[in-house]
C-alpha cells in the first residue's frame, strides 16, 4: 500500500494521456501557441500499462484517464482496453467531443461512468469559453452516452459573472435527464487569467440554487471531493466541489501521472518524480 507521511492511503491514480487538447478553454490553456510534449516524450500505450500494473500491485484500485483531452490520442481505445483488464475501477474525464467514436469500446470494456466537461448550456457562451464551436456535438454525445446506459457526470467550472447564473438551469436539466452535475470552484493555474473575484464559492452556489429549488443532501464517502444533493423527484443529482474555499487535502487519496510519465502527488506540487525515464532505463519493473 502507498501510505504517505500524513498517513493517507493513495489508491487512486489519475493518468494524463496527453497534454494536448482539441479545445482551448480559456481557464485551462493559453490561446496563443503552446508547446506540447513531443510524441517520443509521451508514455506509449505499453508503458502506460506497465506503470499502471505496478501501481495496482501497490494498492491502486481506481484509475482515471484524463489530459489534456484523453480521447484525441489515436491509441486511446487500445489504452482503455488494456487498463480495463486490470483489477481497477476505470474512469474517464473528457470534453465529450469525440465520445461518439468510442461508444463501441466503452460497451466492449464495460466502462459505466464518464465525466464530461460542460460549463454552459448556451451555445454562444460555450464558444466563448472553449474557443470551439462544438456545443451541439457535445450535447448529442451526452445524449448518446445516456442512451447507452452510461452514468454521466457533468463537470461545470463555475466562474463568477460568467456562468453562475446558469446554476438553476443545470439543476432544471436534472429533472428529466439522469445527469449528475458537479459544480466546481474555479482554480488558479499559471496563465489562466485567474483572479480571486472569479471564484464563486460552494456556499454561493448552494445559495443561488436554493432560491429556486428545495434540495436534500445525499450520502458521500470520505474521499469524495463533492458534496452531493438531489431535488426530490429529479432523475439526476448535483454536487458542489470546494477546491478553493474548503480544500479537502486531509482525505486526498490521489496521485497523478503526467502524460510524459512524471508522478505528482498533488495537483499543485512543484516536485515530480520521473517514472517513465526510470522505466525506460530498466530501473523499475514488475513481475505479474
Ligand atoms: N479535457 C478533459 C476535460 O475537459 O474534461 C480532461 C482534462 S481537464 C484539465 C479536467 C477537468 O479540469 C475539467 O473538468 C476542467 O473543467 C477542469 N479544469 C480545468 N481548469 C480548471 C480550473 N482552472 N479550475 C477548475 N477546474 C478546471
Ligand atoms: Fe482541453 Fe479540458 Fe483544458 Fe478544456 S479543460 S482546454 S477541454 S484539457
Amino acid at each position: 500500500m502507498l501510505i504517505d507521511q500524513y498517513n493517507r492511503v493513495h489508491n487512486y491514480l489519475r493518468i494524463s494521456l496527453t497534454d494536448n487538447c482539441n479545445f482551448r478553454c480559456f481557464y485551462c490553456m493559453p490561446e496563443e501557441d503552446y508547446t506540447f510534449s513531443p510524441k517520443e516524450a509521451l508514455m506509449q500505450a505499453e508503458e502506460i500499462e506497465q506503470l499502471a500494473r505496478i501501481f495496482v500491485t501497490l494498492g491502486v484500485n481506481k484509475i482515471r484517464l484524463t489530459g489534456g483531452e484523453p480521447l484525441i490520442r489515436k491509441d486511446a481505445g487500445t489504452i482503455i482496453r488494456s487498463l480495463s483488464r486490470l483489477p481497477v475501477k476505470l474512469a474517464l474525464t473528457t470534453n465529450g467531443v469525440r465520445l461518439n467514436d468510442f461508444a463501441a469500446v466503452f460497451q466492449e470494456v464495460g466502462l459505466h461512468s464518464i465525466n464530461i466537461s460542460l460549463d454552459t448550456l448556451q451555445a454562444e457562451k460555450f464558444q466563448l469559453i472553449t474557443r470551439r464551436n462544438s456545443f451541439h456535438r457535445v450535447m448529442d454525445n451526452i445524449q448518446l452516452m445516456l442512451e447507452k446506459g452510461v452514468y454521466v457526470k457533468i463537470n461545470v467550472v463555475v466562474m463568477a459573472g460568467l456562468n453562475d447564473h446558469e446554476l438553476p438551469d443545470f439543476v432544471a436539466w436534472t429533472k428529466d435527464v439522469p445527469v449528475h452535475v458537479r459544480f466546481i470552484e474555479f482554480m488558479p493555474f499559471a496563465g489562466n487569467r485567474w483572479t480571486s473575484n472569479k471564484v464563486f464559492t460552494w456556499q454561493q452556489m448552494l445559495e443561488r440554487i436554493s432560491a429556486g429549488y428545495a434540495f436534500v443532501p445525499l450520502k458521500t464517502d470520505a474521499h469524495e471531493t463533492a458534496k452531493a444533493y438531489v431535488v426530490p423527484g429529479h432523475k439526476g443529482t448535483f454536487s458542489v466541489i470546494s477546491t478553493m474555499s474548503a480544500p479537502f487535502c486531509s482525505t486526498c487519496n490521489r496521485m497523478r501521472l503526467t502524460a510524459d510519465g512524471k508522478l505528482k502527488n498533488c495537483l499543485f506540487a512543484q516536485h515530480e518524480t520521473d517514472l517513465l525515464s526510470a522505466l525506460r532505463k530498466g530501473k523499475i519493473s514488475h513481475h505479474w
